[in-house]
C-alpha cells in the first residue's frame, strides 16, 4: 500500500520548475497497434496467483502471457507503479520509499522520467486512470492528477467490482479514452491483514477470495470490450506491482508472510497477460521486467516515447 501524503502540493512546485525539456526517442516500428490500451494492475498478484484468476488465465490462451515478469527491488507499491507507468526502474535512481514525496517527483523530472499519461497527452491522447482510495485519497486527488498527467482520474473507496464498475461507467461515458489504468487493491488488503501465504507456503484462503474478487470484476471489464479487442480495436493488458508474502527483512512491522519487498519469486515475480488482435498467443520466453509494461502501452498506441526507456514487450 502506498498513499500520497500532504507533500503533493510542493511536489508540483518542484517537479513544474525542475521540468528539463524531455527527449524522445524516434518512433519504432510495432508489429501490433491499438487505439485504445487498458492496462490492469493487480496490486500483490504473485505469479503463481495466475491459476485462481480464472478468467486471466483464460486470456492467456489468446495472448501473449508469462508467469515471471520481474519488479523492481525493492518490490513495493509505490516504486513498482512508478517504474511500470514510466518505463524505467526509478530504484536506481534511489526512489525506494512507498508513499510519495517533493523529492521522488523532482528525482523523475530531472532524469527525464515521465509517466505513459504525459506521453499521452503530448500525443493529444486522452487518458484516464481509476484506482481505489488507498493509492490516491480524496484529498489528493487533483495534485495526483497533476503530478501523472493524467486527464481523468477516478478514485473510489469500494472494493473490485465498484472499481470495474466505475472503470465500465468511464469507458463508456468517455469514448475519446484512449489510455486507461485500472488498479485494484483488495488482493494487497488481503495479504497485508491476512497474509500471502500461510505457513505451509499456500496462499490464504483471504487471498484467494480477493483474487477472486478481482477476477471476477476483470470478467467484467472483458465481457464489455472483448468485441472491441476482437475487432483489432482496444488491447488489454493485465500484470501487477508485486507479489507477496516473503518479506524477510522488509522492516514493515508485518510479519514475511503478511509483507513484501524481497527478491524471493514470491515477492519479485508477478504475471503479464497481454490480449490484442493481432498478437499472435505465446508464452514470453525471457523474464519480462515491470519497467516495460509502459513501454508497450505507448508503442501499441503508436506513441513517441522517451528516449532511455525500458524496450517495449516484444510481441513477434
Ligand atoms: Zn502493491
Amino acid at each position: 500500500m502506498a498513499s500520497f501524503r500532504s507533500t503533493i502540493p510542493a511536489l508540483i512546485a518542484v517537479a513544474i520548475a525542475g521540468c528539463a525539456e524531455l527527449k524522445m526517442a524516434p518512433v519504432t516500428e510495432y508489429p501490433v497497434s491499438a487505439q485504445r490500451v487498458i492496462l490492469i494492475s493487480i496490486d500483490g498478484a504473485r505469479a503463481d496467483a495466475l491459476p485462481h484468476l480464472p478468467t486471466v488465465l483464460a486470456l492467456t490462451q489468446r495472448g501473449v502471457w508469462t508467469d515471471a515478469m520481474q519488479t523492481v527491488l525493492p518490490a513495493l507499491t509505490l516504486p513498482a507503479h512508478l517504474s511500470m507507468l514510466s518505463g524505467r526502474d526509478v530504484t536506481e535512481y534511489g526512489i525506494t520509499q512507498n508513499h510519495m514525496d517533493a523529492g521522488i517527483a523532482a528525482v523523475m523530472r530531472i532524469n527525464g522520467m515521465t509517466p505513459m499519461f504525459a506521453w499521452a497527452r503530448a500525443g493529444h491522447m486522452r487518458s484516464a486512470a481509476v484506482a481505489g482510495m488507498s493509492l490516491i485519497p480524496a484529498s489528493q486527488r487533483a495534485e495526483a492528477q497533476s503530478f501523472f498527467e493524467v486527464d481523468t482520474l477516478l478514485a473510489t473507496d469500494g472494493d473490485a467490482p465498484a472499481l470495474a464498475g466505475a472503470a465500465i461507467a468511464l469507458l463508456r461515458a468517455d469514448t475519446s479514452v484512449q489510455m486507461m489504468f485500472i488498479h485494484f487493491p483488495d488482493a494487497d488488503f488481503a495479504g497485508h491483514s491476512y497474509g500471502w501465504i500461510d505457513g505451509t507456503s499456500v496462499h490464504t484462503p483471504a487471498y484467494r477470495a480477493a483474487l477472486s474478487r478481482v477476477d471476477g470484476a476483470i470478467a467484467s471489464i472483458w465481457n464489455e470490450i472483448a468485441a472491441s479487442v476482437d475487432a483489432g480495436h482496444t488491447a488489454l493488458i493485465v500484470t501487477a506491482d508485486h507479489g507477496g508474502g516473503h518479506g524477510v527483512g522488509c522492516n514493515t512491522g508485518e510479519a514475511p508472510t503478511f509483507t513484501h519487498c524481497s527478491a524471493h519469486p514470491g515477492d519479485h515475480l508477478v504475471p503479464f497477460v497481454l490480449v490484442a488482435r493481432d498478437a499472435a498467443p505465446r508464452r514470453l520466453g525471457i523474464e519480462p521486467t515491470t519497467t516495460q509494461v509502459g513501454p508497450t502501452v505507448g508503442a501499441l498506441l503508436g506513441l513517441p516515447i522517451p528516449e532511455r526507456t525500458a524496450p517495449p514487450i516484444a510481441l513477434r
